[in-house]
């Protein structure tokens, strides 16, 4: 009989994975709350709930003999409850709690000996600034002067942040910990008189400063265990991001040999120290002086990686399907000298409509792929276009020239 596969979140990250487990011959299930979502499209069967439904989750587990999930913001506690029942779920419920809390994640990062920029946790929340406008309308009014003497968790806030600031100097980064991706959560602090408004961009959520890395690439790995604990990376990619979000990536990273090995070993090397089997993806920052730190780590196939599906000997969607499945890793190599991937980003709000594919793919070396989403927004990722060639320079020429053909 064949096996099964569920997966907790039905975008195009579970889209792609389910692909690829349905060529290694699973079944895939999967849970989202829109109806015919990316994933849902291509999927044996969606069900139709909230990634932390409890009764729906509980339910994939029934139908599925191994589960993952596509999204940090999957319910941990459901997961880890599941496992603890003996179904096999990767990455591990202990991995997502981990990652799920940025802060979290920077200190497990430098528990484990590994490069990361400094940072200091705000202790104080501005929780109740927004969950009660009573609150709000108070620390307001204190803000205002009207209660002489009263220090608000606005106030309490900036004092932390403040004191990072004289330790860190400017500019610095004020983070959100949990739900923070695609930059969502950042506010960078160039001088104190914007202290403020990054409260305010930022109200409601546990916070915490970082030191400015002065970088001059950002670069990416791909990396992953099995269940039989092997652990593989991929070649380093260059991740190029535009408001924060990935724009597109060369591979591979235009940079030192030595760099590149010390990259991929930086990520072997976390991987280490996370436990469950899974793609994981691991960004980094590339100073002048030749330094690599870590700036994230994804408990899941990633961006950076979806170049793999034409340019390397095996996918990272099947790589994923693999690790989670008990069954060997495939080689990482690159099959083709270089490759660009450039995501496909919506230009306005209203209903997808795809066009220019054909035109696009008529350019030598270049693969469309369209996610199927409904509706496309502003910056919402709804496709990508893959380029494989000699040099990074001729793909990523091809791969503008390609962009510019494609409306959505
Ligand atoms: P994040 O969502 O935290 O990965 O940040 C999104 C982007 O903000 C990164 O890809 C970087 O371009 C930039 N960024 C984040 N943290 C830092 C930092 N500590 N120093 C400089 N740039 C940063």
């Amino acid at each position: 009989m064949k096996k099964r596969i569920g997966i907790v979140g039905g975008g195009q990250l579970g889209r792609l994975i389910a692909i690829d487990a349905q060529k290694l011959g699973f079944i895939v299930n999967i849970i989202d709350p829109t109806l015919n979502s990316p994933a849902g499209q291509v999927a044996d069967h969606q069900i139709v709930a909230d990634y932390n439904d409890e009764k729906a989750i509980r339910k994939l587990g029934q139908i599925s003999d191994f589960l993952t999930f596509e999204i940090e913001l999957a319910n941990a506690e459901i997961l880890d409850e599941l496992a603890k029942q003996g179904l096999q779920i990767n990455p591990s419920a202990q991995t997502l709690s981990i990652i799920k809390d940025k802060l979290a994640q920077k200190e497990f990062l430098r528990k484990a000996n590994i490069p990361v920029a400094d940072f200091i946790e705000i202790k104080s929340t501005s929780g109740d600034i927004t969950s009660h406008s009573g609150e709000r309308q108070r620390l307001q009014n204190q803000d205002a002067g009207h209660t002489p003497g009263g220090t608000g968790a606005r106030m309490t806030i900036k004092k932390e942040i403040l004191k990072a600031a004289q330790q860190f100097g400017y500019p610095f980064l004020l983070k959100a910990r949990f739900d923070a991706y695609d930059g969502r959560g950042n506010a960078l602090i160039e001088k104190e008189d914007q202290i403020d408004k990054g409260i305010e961009k930022l109200r409601g959520r546990k916070l915490y400063v970082e030191k400015f890395v002065p970088f001059i690439k950002e670069i990416a790995v791909m990396v992953g265990r099995n269940m039989k604990d092997e652990i593989i990376s991929y070649p380093v990619v260059e991740t190029v991001h535009k408001n924060n979000i990935l724009n597109y990536l060369l591979s591979p990273a235009p940079i030192d040999k030595k760099i590149q090995i010390k990259a991929q070993k930086l990520a072997e090397e976390v991987m280490k120290h996370l436990h469950g089997a899974g793609m994981f993806g691991v960004e980094m920052f590339l100073t002048k002086n030749g330094d690599v730190l870590i700036n994230e780590i994804a408990p899941r196939v990633h961006n950076s990686g979806h170049h793999t599906i034409e340019a390397n000997e095996t996918s990272q969607f099947e790589q994923h399907a693999r690790a989670i499945t008990g069954m060997p890793f495939g080689p990482t190599k690159m099959k083709v000298p270089a490759a660009v991937m450039m995501n496909i980003l919506g230009g306005r709000d209203g209903k997808a409509e795809p066009q220019g594919i054909e035109d696009a793919e008529k350019v030598p070396g270049v693969t469309v792929h369209i996610y199927g989403k409904l509706q496309t927004k502003v910056d919402r990722k709804m496709g990508h276009i893959t380029v494989v060639g000699e040099t990074v320079e001729e793909c990523l020429a091809k791969a503008k020239k390609a962009r510019k053909l494609i409306t959505i």
